[in-house]
């Protein structure tokens, strides 16, 4: 069973991210850029099902620049076997990477795409779920849990009243919630070892995808400073001020 795991290039989760002065978006130059978090669980999970027997190959694909290169060896290191670089100079909407994601499932036929829940730069929550509805396969998002049998994934979500299972025919699409696992770091030998790993690059025309921009950003601005809070002496004045400052209480 072969697994496709698709992950993003994403400013790395420590980096407090800063606007450009221009309003057009966020500054990326000399900034540290990392595998999406939740992209590393998807690796991860992979990479446990190829050592539990169940997968035989996990392939991980990246759309995106040609730096995109470095994410994808760092899921080799993980332990992916093979890896794909989509490769497209433009910004990337969501709608465009499940089209190449789904592109490349076509050509390599994976019993499972495992994704993260959405990419930290974005927040966007779109790809899994559509990648799902393009190539018309089930779908579990907000994965706590994954066991796969008998041509069968039973999955736990992450639902808002708690946790929901369902069972899906392969092949199906997940992604991956928080604390489906604990990704493991990339030792030295399997970082050597990576460097070694088949990577090959396709670009989206040769998939026959369109990934011209179909939104236009209006401006991009730092939200609000927040306020700073203040120390009440008591109950009273507590209450004082929500009645007659906050205004929520009658
Ligand atoms: P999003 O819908 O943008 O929040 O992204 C959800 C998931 O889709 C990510 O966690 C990745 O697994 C995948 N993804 C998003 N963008 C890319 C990309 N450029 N290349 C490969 N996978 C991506």
């Amino acid at each position: 069973m072969k697994i496709l795991v698709p992950i993003k290039r994403v400013v790395d989760f420590n980096v407090k991210v800063r606007v450009k002065p221009d309003g057009s978006g966020v500054d990326t130059a000399n900034v540290k850029m990392s595998m999406n978090p939740f992209d590393e669980i998807a690796v991860e999970e992979a990479v446990r099902l190829k050592e539990r027997g169940v997968a035989t190959e996990v392939v991980a694909v990246s759309c995106g620049v040609a730096a995109c290169q470095e994410t994808l060896r760092t899921a080799l290191a993980i332990g992916a076997d093979r890896a794909i670089l989509v490769q497209a100079d433009g910004e990337l909407e969501p709608l465009a990477v499940a089209k190449l994601v789904a592109a490349v499932a076509k050509k390599e036929a994976p019993q499972l795409v495992i994704l993260g829940k959405q990419a930290i730069d974005d927040d966007a929550n779109q790809v899994g779920q559509m990648v799902a509805a393009l190539l018309d396969w089930p779908q579990a998002t907000f994965a706590s849990k994954v066991e796969v049998a008998g041509g069968k994934a039973t999955v736990k979500r992450e639902v808002d009243g708690g946790l929901e299972t369902v069972e899906l025919e392969l092949p199906a699409v997940i992604t991956t919630d928080l604390r489906l696992n604990e990704p493991r770091y990339a030792t030295l030998p399997n970082i050597m070892k990576a460097k070694k790993k088949p990577l090959e690059t396709l670009d989206p025309a040769g998939l026959g995808v369109d990934v011209s921009p179909r939104l236009s950003t209006l401006k991009v601005a730092e939200p609000p400073a927040r306020k700073g809070g203040g120390k009440v002496a008591d109950v009273a004045e507590l209450v004082a001020k929500l009645r007659n400052e906050a205004k929520v209480l009658p």
